[in-house]
C-alpha cells in the first residue's frame, strides 16, 4: 500500500484510496488528549481533504488554528500517522471566516488570514519556526527610542553577516520580537531562516534528549544560514541548554551564518549565564530599545487606528483628549498601549458613541491601577487566604479539586492582573508549563460565566487585591 501511495504523491486520491476514517481518528485524539482538551479544541476539527502525504483539516477560526498549531499539532500528527503512515504534514483551512471578528487581536487577524488561509506545517520543529507576516518593517513605527535598533535590523538584512551577532535588548513589550520577526521575513526568501524563542529551543532540546535524537536536533539548528533566537535570557541557570547553545552558536558563526538575538538586558548583565556565552554574545553589535516617548506612542496609536479603519472599513471616532490620555498613562510598554487602545475601541463599538476621558478612566481602571501594585506573590497569598488553604499546598503538585480550583483562580488572576507572560506565571506556580496556565485561564473564564459563586469570588478577590 505504501508503494502505491508513494507513486501518486501529491495527487488527489480517489474515493477507494482514502483510508482515513475521521471518526476513528477523533476517538484516538480523545483518548490521547483527554476529554477536556478534546471537547474544547479538537472535537470541531473536520477532515476536508485527504492526500497521500498530507491532509487538510478544517477549523472554525484563526484563533482556533493558532491555538491548535502551537499546542497540539505534534501530537495530532503523530496520532493521524498511526492511521496512515504516508502522512507527513497537516494543513489547516479556516472554515468560518466571519468569526475572526470575535478574536481579540482582530486587526492582526484578518490580514493574516487573507494571505494565509491555509497554513502549512512540514514537521514538528518547523511548527515553531513560523514567522508572523504582520510583524514586518512596514508596520514598525520609528521613534527616538527604537531608531537605532530599527536601523541596524534593516542593515543586517542588506549586509548579512556584517554585524554578527546582532544583539537587541530592551524590556518587555517594546518591539523586540516584532523586529526579529521582521528581519526573518525580509531574509527568508534568500536564506534558510530559523526563528525560535529560547524557550522553544529548550523544549526541542529536551524532547530530542528524551527521544534520543540529538543528531537531528543539532543538524536542524546548525543548517540555518540566519539564526534568530528570541528572549535568550531564558537560558539562565540551565547548564546543559547553555552548553548546547554555545556549540550551536559557534558552529553557526564558523560557517558564517548571521545570528540575531534578543534579550531583556545587555549580554554582560545576563545572570547565571556562562561567561563564555556572554562574551560571545557581546562580540558583534549590541543595540537597545528604550521606553517609548509620547511622540512614538501617539504615532503608534494613530497607525493602529488607521489600520483598523482601512481593514474593517469603519470609522473610529476617538478624540485627541482620549488619545493623549492613553499615551500618557501607558508609561512603559507598547504592548500595553495597544491593549488599552483595543479595549477603548471595543467599548466605543459596543456603545456606539465617542468616548471621553472619564469613560476611559473607568474602562481602564483596573489596567492602570493594578500594574503598579498587584504582583503574582500577592495574588497567590490573597487567593490562598481567601480559600483558606496553605500557600504551600496551593502551589504543590497535588491535583485534588479543593487545591486545583484555587490554584487555577490564582493563575487566572495572575494573567489578568499582571503583565507577566504565561511561561513566567507557570514558573511562579512551582514550575508549571504555560499550557497549564492557559488551561486555568480558560477554565476559570468559562466557570465565571456560568457559575454565580465563582464570579462573586473572583470579584471579591480582585477588590481585595486592588484595595
Ligand atoms: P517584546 O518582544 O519586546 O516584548 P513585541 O515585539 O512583542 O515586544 O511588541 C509588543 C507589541 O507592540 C506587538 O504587538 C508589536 O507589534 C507592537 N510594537 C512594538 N513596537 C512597535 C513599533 N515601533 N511599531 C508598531 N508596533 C510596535
Ligand atoms: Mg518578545
Amino acid at each position: 500500500m505504501e508503494n502505491k501511495f508513494n507513486k501518486t504523491q501529491h495527487q488527489f486520491i480517489s474515493e477507494e484510496e482514502k483510508i482515513l476514517n475521521w471518526e476513528d481518528v477523533q476517538k484516538s485524539l480523545e483518548k490521547n488528549f483527554g476529554s477536556e482538551i478534546y471537547k474544547s479544541w479538537l472535537k470541531d476539527i473536520t477532515l476536508i481533504k485527504e492526500y497521500n502525504d498530507f491532509i487538510i483539516l478544517g477549523v472554525p477560526t484563526r484563533f482556533f488554528r493558532d491555538w491548535i498549531v502551537s499546542r497540539y499539532l505534534d501530537k495530532i500528527l503523530e496520532q493521524v500517522k498511526s492511521f496512515k503512515k504516508t502522512l507527513n504534514r497537516i494543513e489547516f483551512k479556516i472554515t468560518d471566516d466571519l468569526k475572526i471578528n470575535q478574536d481579540s487581536n482582530q486587526s492582526e487577524g484578518s490580514k493574516y488570514d487573507d494571505i494565509n488561509k491555509i497554513t502549512e506545517i512540514k514537521d514538528s520543529i518547523l511548527n515553531y519556526n513560523r514567522l508572523n507576516p504582520n510583524l514586518n518593517f512596514e508596520n514598525f513605527v520609528q521613534g527616538t527610542s527604537n531608531e537605532v535598533a530599527l536601523s541596524y535590523s534593516k542593515k543586517v538584512c542588506e549586509q548579512v553577516s556584517r554585524y554578527n551577532p546582532l544583539y537587541i535588548y530592551g524590556s518587555v513589550g517594546l518591539g523586540k520580537t516584532h523586529l526579529l520577526n521582521a528581519i526573518g521575513l525580509e531574509l527568508q526568501s534568500n536564506n534558510n531562516v530559523m526563528f525560535i524563542s529560547a524557550e522553544r529551543f529548550m523544549y526541542h532540546f529536551i524532547k530530542s534528549i528524551k527521544k534520543n535524537d540529538m543528531v537531528n536536533f543539532k543538524d536542524f539548528f546548525r543548517k540555518s544560514s540566519v539564526f534568530i533566537i528570541d528572549d535568550i535570557q531564558f537560558i539562565r541557570g540551565k547548564e546543559s541548554l547553555q552548553e548546547e547553545f554555545f556549540h550551536t552558536f559557534n558552529s553557526l558563526m564558523d560557517k558564517g551564518s548571521q545570528i540575531i538575538i534578543s534579550a531583556d538586558r545587555p549580554p554582560m548583565k545576563l545572570d547565571r549565564v556562562q561567561e563564555r556565552i556572554k562574551s560571545r554574545l557581546s562580540g558583534g553589535l549590541i543595540v537597545d530599545i528604550d521606553t517609548p516617548d509620547l511622540d512614538l506612542k501617539n504615532k503608534i496609536i494613530r497607525k493602529r487606528i488607521e489600520d483598523i479603519q482601512s481593514q474593517f472599513k469603519e470609522t473610529i471616532e476617538i478624540n485627541n483628549d482620549v488619545l493623549n490620555y492613553l499615551a500618557n498613562e501607558c508609561k512603559t510598554s507598547i504592548r500595553e498601549l495597544i491593549g488599552v487602545l483595543n479595549r477603548v475601541i471595543a467599548f466605543s463599538r459596543i456603545h456606539k458613541r465617542e468616548l471621553n476621558v472619564s469613560d476611559c478612566r473607568n474602562i481602564l481602571k483596573d489596567v492602570f491601577n493594578q500594574t503598579k501594585v498587584v504582583t503574582v506573590d500577592k495574588i497567590q497569598s490573597t487567593v490562598s487566604n481567601f480559600f483558606n488553604i496553605p500557600l504551600s499546598e496551593m502551589l504543590s503538585q497535588r491535583r485534588s479539586r479543593p487545591l486545583a480550583r484555587p490554584r487555577q483562580v490564582a493563575m487566572y488572576l495572575a494573567k489578568k492582573m499582571t503583565t507577566r507572560s504565561l511561561p513566567e506565571i507557570g514558573r511562579r506556580f512551582a514550575n508549571r508549563d504555560h499550557t497549564t496556565v492557559i488551561h486555568a485561564v480558560k477554565t476559570i473564564t468559562k466557570l465565571s460565566e456560568k457559575d454565580e459563586e465563582m464570579r462573586k469570588n473572583i470579584n471579591h478577590i480582585r477588590s481585595i487585591l486592588l484595595e
